[in-house]
């Protein structure tokens, strides 16, 4: 967690935790966790008003629905699958994860074999020889769907489709496995191409009653069963009526304006990355949202130009990055006046920063909810309610 200079790493449960850097709470129990989780929200965004209990995780482990393992080979040319250590660019194996979803860790235990078999070579970054870079597996936890993107260093795989076909023999819970095209030397796990093997190169989940296409580059809240409460705490702060025009900035793949648009007028939507918003399209016509629409554009821009246009908005729910929003953004916000903000953050210190300036603008923080999206991890997300002091 950004910012978060006063936790320390504990030592614990997991025999990676001190090399991985992932859980920082390793050995706490989830009690413990939350209170510390509290008392750091607290402090940062206490001076902006009274800090809800957070909502922990009715399950705290293997909750991860998204699963990224980077390929490795051991001295005795075994395969295995593990994470980058903590700042820097070594392996380290993983093979059992705490927090991961059991049916990703089993069919990254199986690449591995597979890998072996069929003599797959692994990429070596230093050298930048090898093929075999990363896997990404996605669970939809409600439709039980199951994406595999195998990401190599080229577009061509040897034993394409017997490879292809044994994945799925040995894992038939599988619905669909892209190959995606890394050539560059990058910390990004995705390159831009993909191409499918098998299925329909997407999955679909549900979240809060409704549909949604996930595509491999898309962005996909990774614990399922707390966005749902993190969006119904967002859209009850929101208090639409079915009159207001709703503006979800940094949308996604348009999960939470989906989830408002039944009690709106119009939503419009925003979002930078170009395959969220095509997913985001489809996910309006899937769930059959006739009120909503989608913008390709940076925020920022896209915000800046609806103040220019006099353009008119009651709510705007903003979910940027952890990097946080920017204070052209919040200085459009400002001139569209809208009735609320409801700004969404997964971190506290970028949030504050955020707040210290629509603060000095005139706006008032009414409510903030803390909701524990990542267990054993130094990460929380925070929903805050803004209204302007004198509108
Ligand atoms: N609201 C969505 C996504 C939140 S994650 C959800 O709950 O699933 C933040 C999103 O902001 C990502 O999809 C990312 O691609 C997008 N993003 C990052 N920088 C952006 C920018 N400058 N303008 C618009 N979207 C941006």
């Amino acid at each position: 967690m950004s910012g978060q200079k006063e936790l320390k790493k504990q030592d614990g449960a997991c025999p990676y935790a001190k090399k991985c850097g992932g859980c920082t709470y390793q050995g706490k129990t989830y009690e413990e966790q939350l209170k510390i989780k509290q008392k750091y929200v607290s402090g940062l965004l206490g001076k902006f008003g009274k800090v809800a209990p957070i909502l922990g995780a009715e399950c705290p482990e293997h909750y991860r629905n998204k699963v990224h393992g980077v390929f490795g080979r051991d001295k005795k040319g075994n395969v295995f699958t593990g994470i980058y250590e903590e700042n820097s660019h070594r392996i380290v194996p993983v093979e059992d994860c705490l927090i991961e979803d059991e049916r990703a860790t089993a069919i990254l235990k199986t690449l591995c074999i597979m890998a072996k078999q069929f003599k797959l070579q692994i990429y070596d970054e230093d050298r930048e020889t090898g093929l075999l870079r990363h896997a990404l597996i996605r669970v939809g936890r409600t439709t039980g769907e199951i994406m595999v993107v195998l990401v190599l260093s080229s577009p061509i795989m040897p034993s394409k489709n017997n490879f292809t076909k044994e994945l799925c023999r040995r894992h038939p819970e599988i619905t669909t496995i892209v190959l995606n095209v890394n050539e560059k030397r990058t910390s990004m796990v995705l390159g831009s191409r993909n191409v499918v093997l098998y299925g329909k190169g997407y999955i679909e989940d549900m979240l809060c009653g409704l549909r949604f296409r996930i595509s491999p580059n898309s962005f996909y809240q990774i614990n399922s069963e707390q966005t749902e409460r993190l969006y119904r705490t967002a859209i009850d702060f929101a208090g639409l009526t079915g009159k207001e025009r709703v503006i979800d900035a940094y949308c996604g793949i348009g999960t939470i304006g989906a989830s408002a648009a039944g009690r709106a007028a119009e939503v419009l939507g925003v979002e930078l990355n170009k395959d969220a918003v095509k997913d985001a399209v489809t996910n309006a016509k899937i769930n059959q949202l006739k009120n909503i629409r989608f913008w390709n554009e940076d925020a920022g821009k896209y915000m800046v130009r609806m103040a220019e246009n006099h353009e008119h908005a009651d709510v705007v729910f903003m979910d940027p990055p952890r990097s946080g929003s920017t204070p052209e953004f919040i200085n459009s916000v400002h001139t569209l006046k809208p009735k609320k903000v409801v700004y969404v953050s997964c971190d506290p210190a970028t949030l504050q920063r955020d707040l210290e300036l629509f603060v000095k603008k005139g706006w008032k923080v009414h409510k903030i909810q803390p909701v524990d999206m990542f267990p054993y991890t130094g990460h929380v997300e925070v929903v805050t309610c803004l209204q302007r002091v004198n509108s």
